[in-house]
């Protein structure tokens, strides 16, 4: 067993994965052979992920305010406090903070073999995005 009081700092989301500002702070990246990785991310209002997928699925938790989501093909919807997002594996998509509020979730995944968790495409433009 092993408790986590000293967290890593709370990392920028990168500008070429991440529209606006994003932050980071890693809650759990336990030793092989688990593959969980979880994170709580905080989205500044208008701030979102460009297009990307996971190997294995992700479950988004949203713990504060309201944002959007979206699969590739699929409509843009809210999500908000309490609401709780299964993305398959593989699934194209997108997540965010709403243009006018804040969002926090926590996101969990599975690392894949290689200990990829995130495929990255292009960033969500404005004509993605509602105003
Ligand atoms: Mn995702």
């Amino acid at each position: 067993m092993d408790i986590t009081r000293n967290r890593p700092a709370t990392q920028a989301g990168p500008a070429e994965h991440f529209t606006g500002t994003v932050w980071l702070d890693e809650v759990a990246a336990p030793p092989a052979p688990s593959r969980l990785r979880m994170f709580s991310v905080h989205f500044a209002p208008g701030a979102r992920t460009a297009w990307h997928r996971h190997p294995h699925g992700q479950v988004l938790h949203v713990t504060e305010g309201s944002g959007l989501v979206q699969r590739r093909g699929g409509p843009v919807e809210e999500i908000r406090a309490g609401d709780t997002v299964w993305i398959a594996p593989g699934e194209w998509h997108w997540h965010g903070a709403a243009p006018r509020t804040f969002m926090t979730h926590l996101a969990v995944v599975e690392a894949a073999d290689d200990g990829t968790t995130t495929d990255w495409d292009a960033l969500v433009g404005g004509d993605e995005y509602p105003g």
